[in-house]
């Protein structure tokens, strides 16, 4: 997956998500990724968020927008990333990640798979990572 979520000066959001599917795929498979609501979601009330990993387990719990949800209910960025991401391993030992900006510009990069390369920039500050723990936060 190439994903991004973004923040302009007027509090604006959106997202975008691109990828090449998974190894082995059957031919005409539709993954997540172009789902809105799988792979991801933008509301300028609430946050925009990018999802990647297991397609099939994404669109089950209709990840992008789940999360979204949690932050409607009062969480945080990172705590709703966590029961998001929480919830699909849990019921459906489905693995994957996301990044997600609020409306607050509150951000997380969350995953429970392996790995998330991320990159995160504000005005000229840039921060990037390939990390193995499973949170990212950053005070740019
Ligand atoms: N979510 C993608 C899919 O299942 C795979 C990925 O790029 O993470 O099609």
């Amino acid at each position: 997956t190439v994903g991004a979520v973004a923040m302009d000066c007027n509090g604006n959001l959106a997202y975008a998500t691109s990828t090449g599917g998974i190894v082995n795929k059957m031919i005409g498979r539709v993954g997540d990724s172009p789902c809105i609501g799988a792979g991801g979601y933008a509301d300028n009330n609430i946050g925009a968020i990018s999802t990647t990993g297991h397609g099939e387990s994404i669109l089950k719990v209709n990840l992008a927008r789940l999360t979204l949800f949690h932050i409607e209910q009062g969480k945080t960025a990172e705590e709703a990333a966590e029961l998001a991401l929480n919830y699909m391993k849990s019921k459906l030992k489905g693995l994957g990640g996301l990044i997600l900006i609020s409306k607050t510009g509150d951000w997380v990069a969350k995953w429970t798979s392996v790995s998330m390369p991320w990159a995160a920039a504000k005005d000229d500050k840039l921060q990037t990572g390939i990390d193995f723990g499973d949170t990212k936060i950053v005070d740019l």
